[in-house]
């Protein structure tokens, strides 16, 4: 199953990918994720891109397709991936199509201040990537529990430290939000138009939203 998780920066995509990729035994592959591996390695690719990421644009599109292509030509992703974070520009999908082929595309919803509120609370381990959340959102019917670690600060799965991104500070956040709208929004209706889109509506934490993500893949005509 090749598979692309679509939606605005904060709304959990890649914790839903980081709990449904193990399930069906596919990797979770983030661009994002991706980027900061670079930038951490200090290489001329993420000494390029570091600078596009701190100010909440996107990477140029030749970069990422580049690392994209590389990443799920190796083995482990033959099978199938989930894409968090990729395509993000009708470019990029453009490209994709003529990488790969992809079943479906998962639409994931959220309302644009519960978007905010998320990312300003999250915590990411420096390590390993895995997501925590110290905020309780509640919004009419909507109850997002907190996702914290066990031990304040240090990630469960590697023990890494964890810390806000740079570029989840609030000012940041807003001029992602932005630039989703304008550059990758519209490859909602470029994937709607083929036919192989289905939409979630985040309705609570991870575990209503991935067995709803798996009941729509599922269900899917
Ligand atoms: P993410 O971890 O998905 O929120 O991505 C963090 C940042 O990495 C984004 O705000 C972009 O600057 C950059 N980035 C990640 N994926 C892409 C992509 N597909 N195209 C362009 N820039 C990207």
């Amino acid at each position: 199953m090749r598979m692309i998780f679509l939606g605005p920066p904060g709304v959990g995509k890649g914790t839903y990918a980081s709990r449904i990729g193990p399930d069906m035994s596919i990797p979770h592959i983030s661009t994002g994720d991706l980027l900061r591996g670079e930038i951490k390695e200090g290489t001329e690719l993420g000494r390029k891109a570091k600078q596009y990421i701190d100010d909440g644009n996107l990477v140029p599109d030749g970069l990422v397709i580049d690392i994209l292509k590389e990443r799920i030509e190796k083995p482990d992703a033959g099978k199938g991936f989930i894409l968090d974070g990729f395509p993000r520009t009708i470019p990029q999908a453009e490209a994709l199509d003529k990488i790969t082929k992809i079943d479906v595309v998962v639409n994931i919803i959220q309302k644009d201040q519960i978007l905010i509120d998320k990312i300003a609370a999250r915590r990411t381990c420096k390590n390993c990537g895995e997501i925590y959340n110290l905020a309780h959102i509640k919004d009419g019917e909507l109850d997002m529990p907190p996702i914290l670690p066990k031990k304040e600060g240090i990630c469960d799965k590697c023990g890494g430290e964890l810390h806000q991104r740079d570029d989840d500070q609030e000012e940041v956040v807003r001029d992602r939000l932005e630039v989703y709208k304008k550059q990758t929004a519209p490859l909602i209706e470029f994937y709607k138009k083929k036919g192989i889109m289905v939409d979630v509506v985040v309705r609570g934490g991870p575990d209503i939203v991935v067995p709803d993500i798996k009941k729509a893949i599922k269900n899917r005509k």
